[in-house]
């Protein structure tokens, strides 16, 4: 082929298009689809990807520039994930080069560094080179033109900053001599990490030559003989350094068998293993339940098929997901096929990642959120060159480049860590549905409390394009019963006297635990609980001067921050409003919870997991296997400790408010407390203790509080499903943010009035708009615009539209017409559309 198409890494709107570039004759049998190269674009070197790849050009080949350099041997991206980009950049309404570029480390992210060489036209003799170098008027100048070629000469080509900080005066002679062309720039694109290498020491003595070698060595070298029988006797590569350990020699004595030609010392490429050192304890498949027996033989024949398929695993808490995907990774396997695990965040899932190796060893990469730049590099690539077979990782997991894909495992489907909040705002579950559909794998989408979309696509299958099978487990594997709960009217408790945070019957829980030597967990609801600076004497809040939110107090360093936009200040020691001392800083709502439980029960022993706790790599892990060892009696945390944790000894769990996340301005606020609450319930009495469970509200009454104590997916899914439709809002219709940003608020306000009214008048003349009460196949709504959530951000002003629609049309390519036209109308770069398909963040 001779010419590529390439999508650039220029971010901006007239570029998000493929550029024809001319393949150069010696990458001819190098560059493929996915291949990742640097191109010249206006006056730089940039780097992209190549898309296609074709025989006839459509333009004037005169014109086209050649591509300068191939970055990698093998295409980080397989051609799959090409097209995928391609599918996300239209669904999402994202730039294409976005999208590619979620789909590499960020190793890979490379940067152009400009470099000066020595000229190659002028390849000039000593003589010409002379005669150029005459131009200059001083002797001083003249020497050290001779003096900076000489070093460039020398050393190839060097990078700009190198030159320019070893001759810091001489900028303006460095510049004539690029202007007259005896120096060139050139732009190379450099990758963030290099990959590791080690000198190891291969044997270069063939298998005759053996005794006869060995016979050879005098009394003297006795040390390198030593050296050449353990490496025959270990016969594979060694690295210098175990060589130099394990033996006892100096790196002399290996090099003295090197020039001997005995040994060969090169560096050798290695992949740095986080979970190097590590053992996991080996597992084999447990005998399935009949519940589970029967979700395993229908996923199974799906994979046998070779086709797609999607299964909703609904399962209560306990009832054996994780060896279900555990055994059908394994026919997978031996199929000959690749299989992704998704969880929610991986560092807060220890015991899976643990549970998969034990189960497959190094056949696992763990794509881990907590490890280092070069590690993730490492572990990806080891997917890329085939050297595993299974990868587990939070949503980016998705994209891991396996060539053979035959199943992606979405764990907790319902969670929204799986969307992601910024530019690619791609749903992992949609991608790995997608995926699936390529390469004719199995999706398998397990929680115990599945998502309202899924579940009600599974119900209905309406959705041609996902219609997952629903696959359903009422009981625990191990035969506990689910949890008993009690629900605990917490207005009684003010009424009769008790301030504590604690009512009486979590109190006597607590008590009687403690006696038994049992453990417990206990959940803050976090976005209950706030951190801030308050004055108690005006009321006064410390708010983000540039953002409309308070600012967060952080123990640790005494100050508060914005979580928005960085700001941070030191906390204040009297109130700047009316001068009073009594300024309270409210710690994190588990820290109190902590101080309350040593003052009521001395002597209690508590591991608090919150963001205060858990910053530093590993902590995670740390934290959870001291509560295993059972060096605690509490586990007291926020959202993170309620997810896919086994403890055998947990009999209690406490939630310290239910209800504090109901009243937020979010139509999913009642699902995520369902979800929560029972995600948390099924904390306790996992194994052979039977479990007990207080939830502690102000609003006993609610729907998902009182299902969720009888863990009623199915009765609180109809009633939720009842006001999602009689409001329409998603699975009854879908939904389309579009945000406006700007410094002046008119500008924003005005601009956010035209969109509305131009995408209403384009949607009514397709026939689309009529609103959603009505029952056409085809309908569009826009509501507002009205302020964000949070009106202002890093000092922009921002006001938003949601579209709901429902039906066959692409209100994404409508939507993103019109904000186009809107954005052209404008003429600021710095005013800003953002379009967030299905949003999951309201707030
Ligand atoms: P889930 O992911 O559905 O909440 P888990 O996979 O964590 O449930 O299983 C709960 C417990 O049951 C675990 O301790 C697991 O080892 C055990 N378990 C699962 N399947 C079986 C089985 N077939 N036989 C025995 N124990 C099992
Ligand atoms: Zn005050
Ligand atoms: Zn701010």
């Amino acid at each position: 082929m001779e010419m590529a198409r390439v999508i650039v890494d220029v971010p901006s709107k007239g570029t998000n298009r493929p550029f024809d570039y001319l393949i150069p004759e010696s990458m001819r049998d190098w560059i493929e689809v996915g291949s990742r190269v640097g191109v010249p674009f206006g006056h730089r070197t940039v780097q992209g990807f190549v898309v296609s790849l074709h025989d006839k050009p459509e333009m004037d080949i005169s014109k086209m520039k050649p591509i300068q350099e191939l970055l990698d041997l093998v295409p980080p991206l397989p051609p799959d994930l090409v097209e995928l980009a391609s599918w996300m950049s239209e669904k999402y309404a994202c730039h294409e080069m976005t999208a590619l570029q979620a789909m590499i480390p960020s190793a890979l992210k490379g940067k152009a560094e400009r470099y000066v060489s020595v000229s190659e036209e002028s390849d000039l003799d000593e003589e010409e080179e002379s005669d150029l170098l005459l131009i200059p008027k001083t002797r001083e100048e003249e020497q050290w033109e001779r003096i900076i070629v000489g070093f460039i000469r020398q050393n190839g080509p060097v990078r700009m900053e190198q030159l320019s900080s070893r001759y810091p005066e001489q900028a303006g002679i460095i510049k004539s001599l690029i202007r007259r062309g005896v120096l060139q720039e050139t732009q190379n694109i450099r990758d963030k990490v290099q990959k590791k290498t080690l000198k190891t020491v291969i044997l270069n003595v063939s298998e005759n030559e053996t005794e006869q070698v060995l016979q050879s060595f005098s009394a003297k070298a006795r040390r390198q003989k030593e050296v050449l029988q353990f490496l025959l006797e270990m016969n594979f590569p060694m690295t210098l350094k175990e060589v130099m350990s394990v033996l006892q020699v100096t790196a002399g004595t290996v090099k003295a068998l090197e020039e001997k030609g005995y040994v060969k010392i090169e560096e050798v490429e290695v992949f740095r293993d986080p979970y190097k050192g590590r053992k996991f304890k080996p597992t084999s498949p447990l005998p399935l339940t009949k519940e589970q027996q029967t979700v395993f033989d229908s996923i199974t024949r799906g994979l046998n098929t070779l086709n797609y398929g999607a299964y909703l695993l609904h399962g209560v808490t306990g009832s054996g997901k994780t060896e279900i995907y555990l055994q059908t990774i394994e026919r997978c396997l031996s199929l000959g096929r690749q299989a992704i695990v998704m969880v929610p965040e991986i560092s807060l899932t220890p015991q899976m990642v643990e549970r998969f190796k034990g189960r497959f060893g190094s056949r696992v990469a763990v794509l881990h959120s907590r490890l280092s730049g070069g590690e993730r590099y490492d572990e990806w690539r080891k997917i890329r060159e085939g050297k595993v077979q299974v990868a587990i990782g939070a949503r980016s997991a998705v994209f891991a480049p396996f060539t053979n894909l035959g199943l992606i495992i979405m764990d907790e489907e319902h969670e929204t860590s799986y969307k992601q909040e910024e530019s690619p705002k791609y749903h992992a579950r949609d991608v790995a549905i997608k995926r699936a559909h390529q390469h004719g794998a199995v999706v398998i989408l397990g929680s115990a409390t599945p998502s309202l979309e899924s579940y009600y696509a599974a119900r209905s299958q309406s959705n041609s394009e996902f219609a997952p099978i629903l696959l359903e487990m009422h009981s625990r594997a191990l035969g506990s019963n689910l949890p008993e709960v009690h629900i605990i009217d917490m207005r009684n408790e003010l009424r009769d006297g008790n301030r504590s945070m604690f009512s009486r019957k979590l109190h006597q829980g607590i008590a009687a635990r403690l006696e038994r030597g049992e453990q417990m967990v206990l959940l803050l609801n976090r976005r209950g609980y706030s951190t801030f600076v308050m004055c108690r004497t005006c009321g006064y809040v410390a708010s983000c001067p540039e953002c409309d939110i308070s600012l967060t107090y952080h123990q640790k360093s005494n100050n508060m921050r914005c979580h928005y936009c960085g700001y941070a200040a030191p906390a204040p020691a009297i109130c700047p409003d009316c001068g009073s001392e009594h300024i309270r800083y409210f710690g994190t709502g588990t820290q109190r919870v902590e101080e309350e439980l040593a003052k009521l029960f001395p002597g209690i022993r508590v591991i608090r997991m919150d963001v205060d706790t858990t910053t530093e790599k590993g902590s995670h892990e740390r934290l959870l296997n001291q509560f295993r060892e059972k060096k605690a009696d509490v586990l007291l945390g926020t959202q993170m400790v309620a997810k896919g944790l086994d403890f055998p000894d947990v009999t209690l769990v406490g939630v310290i408010t239910a209800d504090s996340a109901l009243n937020l301005p979010d139509f999913r606020a009642a699902e995520k407390t369902f979800q929560l609450l029972t995600q948390v319930a099924g904390r306790a009495g996992r194994h052979h203790l039977p479990g007990e469970v207080f939830i502690q509200s102000y609003t006993p009454d609610h729907y998902s509080i009182i299902h969720a104590s009888r863990h009623d997916y199915s009765n609180f899914v109809r009633e939720e499903l009842k006001h999602r439709m009689a409001l329409s809002y998603p699975p009854y219709c879908r939904l389309i943010l579009v945000t406006f940003s700007h410094e002046k608020l008119p500008l924003v306000v005005r601009m956010a009035e035209n969109f509305s009214t131009e995408l209403q008048a384009k949607a009514r003349k397709l026939g689309w708009y009529g609103g959603l009460d009505r029952l056409t196949s085809a309908a569009l709504e826009v509501l507002g615009p009205v302020a964000s959530p949070i009106p202002r951000i890093k000092n922009r002003y921002r006001f938003q539209c949601m579209i709901k629609c429902r039906g066959d049309i692409d209100a994404v390519e409508l939507t993103k017409q019109v904000a186009s036209e809107i954005e052209n109308s404008v003429h600021d770069a710095h005013f800003q559309i953002s379009i967030d398909v299905d949003p999951q963040m309201l707030m």
